[in-house]
C-alpha cells in the first residue's frame, strides 16, 4: 500500500468544546482545594456521598423544573442505544443526592449532612467561568426543618473562604417564602409585567406565564426599571416565613457574617423556597456567582420520597479556583523532596530500591529516567534534578555504591554542600531529606 502523504494524517483529536483538561501544575492547585474542603467537611461532620454522572433524565425534568435554563436548553440528554433508556448527564447533583437518599431510606434513623464533589455538565456558551463540563462541591442538610442548619450550612461556606484565603466574597440573602405565598407574588408579579407589556422582551414575554419569577433574573437593562419595581417577594412572606428567616438572619449576625438582603435573589432552579443565598464576587466579571443554594423542603417529595425537609448549597470549583489566582493565593507545589541522579545504569536496581524505602518514610522521591537516547550525561541529569525543584539530589555513583553510600547534595540552600550517607540504614536519615512544601 502507497505510503499516505502528511495531510492525508488523520487530525489529532481535541477536547470537546467547553470540556477542559486539567494539567499540571494546574492540577496541584486542584488537589489543594479538594483537600482543604475534605478537611472542612469533616470539622463539621458532613459525610461524603457519590452518585452516578449518570442518570434518568426524569430526575432532572421532575427534580429541577420544567421551564429552568437547565431542563430547557441546558440538559446533555440521549438515548441508550441499547434499551432506549432516556439518560441525562448530570447538570448539578443535588436532584441525585435526593434520590440516593430517598432510593436508600438514609433519613430513617434522622437527617443526614451530606458533601460531594466532581463534573457537572450543562450545553451553555463557553467563557470564562463558564464551560460545559465544569465542577461543583456540594453540602446538603437532609431531614432538618429550622433555620439552624441554613445558617450552619452558610457558615460552612464561609469557613471555606476563610480556609482558602479568599476575600472578596460577599453574601446575599433572601426569602422565598412557601409555595402559597409565592403564588400570591406572582399573581402580582404577573399582573405588573402585564401593564407594562410592550417593556418585556421576548424571553420575558415566555416567561411572564411559565415562569415569572424568573424575569427578576434578567439581564436587560432596558428592563431594568420595571424590574426594580416589581411587587416583592419578600412583602408577602407569613409569620413563620419570617421567623425562619428571622433565625437565619440571628445566626449570620451572632457569628459576624456581612450579608445583604436581595429581594432580586431568586436562584435559577425551581426547587427553592425559604431561605435562598449566594456568595457573589466582583472580581470575575459576570460570572461572578461562586456558590449558590437554598432550602427545597418539597424536593423529595417531588421526586417520589416520603416528604422532608432540606437545605444545600454549591460551589463553582473553576470560579472559586480562579478567584484565587485573581487574589494571588498561592497553593503548595508538588515538588519533590529529591530527584536520583544515576550516572549508570548499572546503578538503577539500588536506586530504585533506595527510592522506595525512603518514599516508605514519606519521602517524595522522582527517579532519573532514560530517554531513547539513554540516562544521558551527569551534566544533564543535574540539570534536570535542578529543574524538578528537588531540594536534594541523591547521586547513585559507582564509587559511592561501591562503599555502600549515595551522595546527598543539596540543591536550593546555594551551599552545594554534600555528605555520604549509608544504603544500609536509610530510615535513619530519610526525614533529614524532607522539606517543608514550597508555595507555587
Ligand atoms: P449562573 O447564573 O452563573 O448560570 P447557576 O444559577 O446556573 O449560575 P447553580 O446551578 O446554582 O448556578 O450552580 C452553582 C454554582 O456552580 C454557580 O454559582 C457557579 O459557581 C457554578 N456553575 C454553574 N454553572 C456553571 C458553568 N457552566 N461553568 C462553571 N461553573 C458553573
Ligand atoms: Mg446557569
Amino acid at each position: 500500500m502507497a505510503e499516505k502523504t502528511s495531510a492525508a494524517k488523520a487530525a489529532i483529536p481535541s477536547a470537546v468544546k467547553g470540556m477542559n483538561d486539567i494539567l499540571p501544575p494546574e492540577s496541584a492547585r486542584w488537589e489543594w482545594l479538594e483537600s482543604q474542603v475534605r478537611e472542612l467537611m469533616a470539622r463539621y461532620a458532613y459525610r461524603n456521598i457519590r452518585t452516578p454522572i449518570l442518570e434518568q433524565t426524569a430526575l432532572f425534568v421532575r427534580g429541577i423544573g420544567e421551564v429552568t435554563d437547565i431542563v430547557e436548553k441546558e440538559m446533555y440528554s440521549f438515548e441508550d442505544r441499547l434499551n432506549g433508556e432516556a439518560l441525562t448527564l448530570r447538570p448539578e447533583n443535588t436532584a441525585s443526592v435526593v434520590r440516593a437518599v430517598t432510593e436508600h431510606s438514609m433519613l430513617y434513623d434522622g437527617g443526614k449532612r451530606l458533601w460531594y464533589m466532581g463534573p457537572m455538565f450543562r450545553h451553555e456558551r463557553p467563557q470564562r467561568g463558564r464551560y460545559r463540563q465544569f465542577h461543583q462541591i456540594g453540602a446538603e442538610a437532609l431531614g432538618f426543618a429550622g433555620p439552624d442548619v441554613d445558617g450552619e450550612l452558610i457558615l460552612l461556606a464561609q469557613s471555606l473562604w476563610k480556609m482558602l484565603g479568599l476575600a472578596d466574597v460577599r453574601l446575599e440573602l433572601n426569602s422565598l417564602g412557601q409555595p402559597a405565598e409565592r403564588a400570591q407574588h406572582r399573581a402580582a408579579l404577573v399582573a405588573h409585567f402585564e401593564s407594562q407589556a410592550d417593556v418585556l422582551d421576548e424571553e420575558a414575554k415566555r416567561r411572564l406565564h411559565t415562569n415569572p419569577l424568573r424575569i427578576l433574573d434578567t439581564k436587560n437593562p432596558a428592563m431594568k426599571e420595571l424590574v426594580e419595581a416589581a411587587p416583592r417577594l419578600i412583602d408577602f412572606l407569613g409569620a413563620e416565613s419570617l421567623a425562619h428567616f428571622d433565625g437565619v438572619r440571628a445566626i449570620l449576625e451572632a457569628n459576624g457574617i456581612a450579608y445583604t438582603i436581595n429581594p432580586r435573589l431568586v436562584r435559577g432552579l425551581d426547587y427553592y423556597n425559604l431561605t435562598v443565598f449566594e456568595f457573589v464576587t466582583d472580581r470575575l466579571g459576570s460570572q461572578g456567582t461562586v456558590c449558590g443554594g437554598g432550602r427545597y423542603d418539597d424536593l423529595i417529595a417531588q421526586i417520589g420520597g416520603k416528604p422532608a425537609p432540606a437545605v444545600g448549597w454549591a460551589m463553582g470549583v473553576e470560579r472559586v479556583l480562579e478567584l484565587l489566582k485573581e487574589q494571588g493565593v498561592s497553593t503548595p507545589a508538588p515538588v519533590p523532596d529529591v530527584y536520583a541522579v544515576v550516572p549508570d545504569a548499572a546503578a538503577v536496581p539500588t536506586a530504585l530500591l533506595t527510592l522506595g524505602q525512603l518514599r516508605d518514610c514519606g519521602v517524595r522521591a522522582q527517579m532519573h529516567a532514560a530517554t531513547a537516547d539513554g540516562l544521558g550525561s551527569f551534566k544533564s541529569q543535574f540539570k534536570k534534578a535542578d529543574a524538578s525543584g528537588a531540594a536534594y539530589a541523591l547521586i547513585f555513583g559507582a564509587d559511592e555504591l561501591r562503599r555502600g553510600e549515595v551522595t546527598v547534595k543539596s540543591l536550593r540552600d546555594g551551599s552545594g554542600t554534600q555528605a555520604p550517607r549509608s544504603l544500609a540504614n536509610v530510615a535513619t536519615w530519610a526525614a533529614t531529606l524532607q522539606s517543608p512544601a514550597p508555595q507555587d
